[in-house]
Order: structure tokens, then C-alpha cells, then sequence
């Protein structure tokens, strides 16, 4: 089909799915989302994502003028660096972020999920449905597709675009033999208000930024701060005021809780927890995980015991098992509906970013009529199931190397990061791998 302008069906108004709709908007192809959730902060947990070079990029180049630097105004203060230590706060290896300037290039930027979900929404109006939870697909006709929703309405379009997540039902029925499975490890993570008494007791390093900590028998906990500092936002003094589309509202700022967030993994049989974890408070949670931290560090065993109970969740860590390229049809995938992977390289949400990217490249000359619908989503598809699966890989592995329980193992681990410590060069190399 070359010559008409495209109609793109997206499902998932999440990260990737949002960042998709802007990019095409902003070229003007027909564009509609679809989002099961009733209203922008349905569902949403208020955790922070960090985005890093490759996802800023994504996001610069898909959102009009203004919106971008909202989301720059709208970030917490960027880490300055990501530590790892050991269960009694040893230093095994520091590594210093070359940028620590929100408007620099490379920086990474920590926004709130609601908050960029917010932004990502804001001049889409009619572009977005709300309460449409999408239950199937099939072929219309003229070579079109039309998407079904759970009310009984319907949707028909030229592309349908899988965004909805790691659950994702268009890929249930897009690839049927595409798995998602339990990896063995369950995290529990909490957070507690940083108010002026609880900025004194954690350790200094998780205001730095990402922090590491490799404890004994297989146990690790992640632990970060958010804060926004002082600094007072000015939208009538910003720089950039007169290429601010006027669609955009960019004098909003949401979400700006103070907050240090943290996370405790380990093999499931680690934890002294019944099998339904849905029965589960957050106060037998945090006794758990307190029960396996006896002999951690105070400081550490206090982030955990300050967590109000209320934000203590737990949740099986899954990952998607690579697949090879399939026959391309108008129907595909981006972002966790295809290579969710696990947490522990903080990647998901940057490559959802890059893959939604790309996909507008593809979808801007097909409905240029430059390229053809089917071979252009088949380069795309070839180029996304390669790099997503390569950061699948890798988070899994760094997953194995954060949680390897045994005494050598565990030894191996602590030496190769006291040894990357001492040689600068490497820690750039081991800080970009998988990206
Ligand atoms: C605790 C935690 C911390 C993380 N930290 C980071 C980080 O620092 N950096 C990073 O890069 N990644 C991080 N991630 C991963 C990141 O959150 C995901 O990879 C990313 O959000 C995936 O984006 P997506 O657009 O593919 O899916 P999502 O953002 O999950 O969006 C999917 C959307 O689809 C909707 N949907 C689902 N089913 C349907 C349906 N049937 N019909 C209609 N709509 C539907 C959902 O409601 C949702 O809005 C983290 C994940 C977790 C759990």
C-alpha cells in the first residue's frame, strides 16, 4: 500500500505506546490509542524510572517542542553516580555519571511514572481512548485490520501496534508460542518519605544515586532517593519559550514527592512467605525481608524498617524467553509486549523508548509513500527483536550475577567489581553494556 496516508491503532497508553502517538502526531499521521485504564493515573504505582541517554534521545526526537523540556523541568535531581556495596556498606565499585546537569545530553533523568505519563499524555486529546481494554484482532477488509475491545466496540486501521505491556494480549494472540516465565526470584519493595528526620539516617550513597548492595546467600537490595531540590520552576523565564507548542501545557509539574525507594530480591524459598502472596500484608512482608537482613548493616536494615507499610508490594520477577523474527504482517509489537525483561539493569522503559522511536521512523515513510507497509515493519521487527532480546539477555544475567548464592560464586562477583573499581576505562565499558 503506497500512496494513502496511514492509519495507526495503538493498544497501551504506557511508556513506548505514548511516546509513539507524539511522534507520529507531530508528523501528522492518523493516529488513535487505546488504554484499558479509565484515567491517566489508574493503576499507576508512583515509582521512578530512570531514563537514560538512549531513551532521552527516543523522547527528544517524538515529542513537540516544549514537551520534552517539561519533562527535563518535571525529573528529579539526576544521579551523579551508581554505587555497589557490600551487606556491611563496603565500597566494592563507584561509578561517576559524566553528566549531572538535567539539560546535558547524556544525563539520565529520573521522572516519576506518573509523571511522565502525564506529560507523554499532554495535547493527545481525542488521539487517546480511555476504558478500551483491547480482547482480540482480525483481518477487515482492503488489507486493513480491525482491533475489538472488551464493550463491545470496534476499531479498524492500516497498522495495529502492540503497546500493552508485559501482559500483552495482542501478542498472546500475535505469537501464541511467545513465553514469558518466572525466573525464581521474588523482589519486595517499599518506600518512605524523605522528611528533614528521615534524610539523616541512610547511608549517604543513595543520595548519589542507584544504589547496590550484594548480601550474603543470594539476598540483593537496590536503593535509590528521589528528590526534586530547591530549585523553583519558571516557565515565563525558559529559554526555549518562543518554540513551545501552545497545544502543550508546560507550565504543569506532577508528582514531586520526596521519597527513598528500595528493593529486596532473593530466591523465592528464601523467604519465610506463604505460597499466595495476594494474602500478604506489607507489615508480614517487611518481617521477610527484616528476617533475612539479621546480620546486614543498621543503616540498611533501617531503609527496610522505615518503609511505611501501605507501599510494600511483592511480585515474582518474570522475563520473556527470546523468539526468532516472525512472518510480518500489519499487526505488531514494541516495548515489554514483546522483550519484557527483569528490573536489574533498568532498561525496559528505554528500550520501549527506542523501539517506539524506530517504529515512527518506519510508519512516517509509509505514510510518505516512500516504502512499503510489510517490508518496512519486517526491517523494523528484524532490527527491535535483536537489540530488546539482547537487553533481555542481559538484564537476566545481571539478575543471575546480583542474586549467585554460592560462597565462590558470590567471592567471583565481589573481586570482579573491586577490580573494575580500580581501572576507569573498564567502568565505562561495564556501565554501557547491554544498552
Ligand atoms: C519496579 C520497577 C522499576 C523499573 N525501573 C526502570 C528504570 O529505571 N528504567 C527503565 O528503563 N525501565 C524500568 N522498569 C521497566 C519499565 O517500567 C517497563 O519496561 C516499561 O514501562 C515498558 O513500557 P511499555 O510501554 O512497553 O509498557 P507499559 O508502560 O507497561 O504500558 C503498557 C500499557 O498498556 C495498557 N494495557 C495493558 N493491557 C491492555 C489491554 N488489554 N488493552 C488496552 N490497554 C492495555 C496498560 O494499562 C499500560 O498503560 C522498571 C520496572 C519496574 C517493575
Amino acid at each position: 500500500m503506497i500512496g494513502k496516508p496511514l492509519k495507526v491503532m495503538i493498544v497501551g497508553a504506557g511508556t513506548g505506546g505514548l511516546c509513539l502517538a507524539q511522534g507520529l502526531k507531530l508528523d501528522n499521521v492518523g493516529v488513535e490509542v487505546f488504554e484499558r485504564d479509565y484515567s491517566p493515573t489508574d493503576r499507576l504505582q508512583g515509582y521512578r524510572l530512570s531514563i537514560d541517554a538512549a531513551g532521552g534521545k527516543a523522547l527528544r526526537s517524538c515529542l513537540p517542542g516544549g514537551l520534552f523540556e517539561n519533562l527535563v523541568d518535571s525529573s528529579a535531581k539526576p544521579s551523579q553516580r551508581v554505587t555497589f556495596l557490600d551487606h556491611r556498606m563496603n565500597r566494592l565499585l563507584a561509578i561517576d555519571f559524566p553528566q549531572s546537569d538535567r539539560k546535558g545530553i547524556d544525563t539520565e533523568l529520573p521522572v516519576s511514572r506518573i509523571a511522565l505519563r502525564r506529560i507523554l499524555l499532554e495535547g493527545l486529546g481525542p488521539v487517546i481512548h480511555f476504558g478500551k481494554k483491547f480482547v482480540a484482532f482480525e483481518d477487515a477488509p482492503d488489507g486493513a485490520v480491525t482491533a475489538c475491545f472488551e464493550d463491545g466496540s470496534t476499531a479498524t486501521g492500516d497498522v495495529l501496534v502492540g503497546a500493552d505491556g508485559a501482559g500483552s494480549h495482542l501478542r498472546t494472540q500475535l505469537l501464541p508460542a511467545a513465553r514469558r516465565v518466572e525466573t525464581g526470584i521474588l523482589a519486595i519493595s517499599g518506600k518512605f518519605r524523605l522528611g528533614d528526620e528521615a534524610r539523616e539516617a541512610p547511608p549517604r550513597e543513595i543520595f548519589r544515586g542507584p544504589t547496590l548492595i550484594l548480601g550474603p546467600k543470594g539476598c540483593f537490595l537496590f536503593a535509590s532517593a528521589v528528590e526534586y531540590g530547591k530549585r523553583a520552576y519558571q516557565a515565563s523565564t525558559r529559554p526555549d519559550k518562543g518554540k513551545v507548542d501552545p497545544s502543550v501545557h508546560t507550565s504543569v509539574l506532577y508528582d514531586r514527592d520526596e521519597y527513598v525507594m528500595w528493593g529486596f530480591s532473593a530466591r523465592r524459598e528464601k523467604f519465610d512467605l506463604p505460597a499466595n502472596l495476594e494474602a500478604v500484608d506489607g507489615e508480614e512482608l517487611k518481617e521477610s525481608v527484616a528476617a533475612l537482613m539479621h546480620d546486614w548493616h543498621p543503616a540498611l536494615r533501617s531503609l527496610v524498617d522505615t518503609a511505611e507499610c501501605s507501599t510494600i508490594n511483592a511480585f515474582p520477577v518474570k522475563t520473556s524467553v527470546p523468539i526468532p523474527p516472525w512472518k510480518t504482517r500489519n499487526v505488531t509489537l514494541l516495548g515489554d509486549a514483546l522483550h519484557n525483561m527483569t528490573p536489574f539493569r533498568g532498561i525496559g522503559a528505554n528500550t520501549a523508548l527506542r523501539d517506539a522511536a524506530a517504529l515512527r521512523r518506519a510508519l512516517i515513510r509509509v505514510d510518505r509513500g516512500e516504502n512499503e507497509l510489510i517490508p518496512t515493519l519486517a526491517a523494523y521487527e528484524r532490527d527491535m527483536i535483536e537489540y530488546g532480546f539482547r537487553a533481555v539477555r542481559t538484564s537476566l544475567k545481571e539478575m543471575e550475577r546480583l542474586h549467585s548464592d554460592g560462597i565462590l560464586t558470590r567471592a567471583f562477583t565481589k573481586i570482579f567489581f573491586r577490580t573494575i573499581d580500580l581501572i576507569p576505562p573498564l567502568k565505562v565499558a561495564f556501565h554501557r553494556v547491554g544498552k
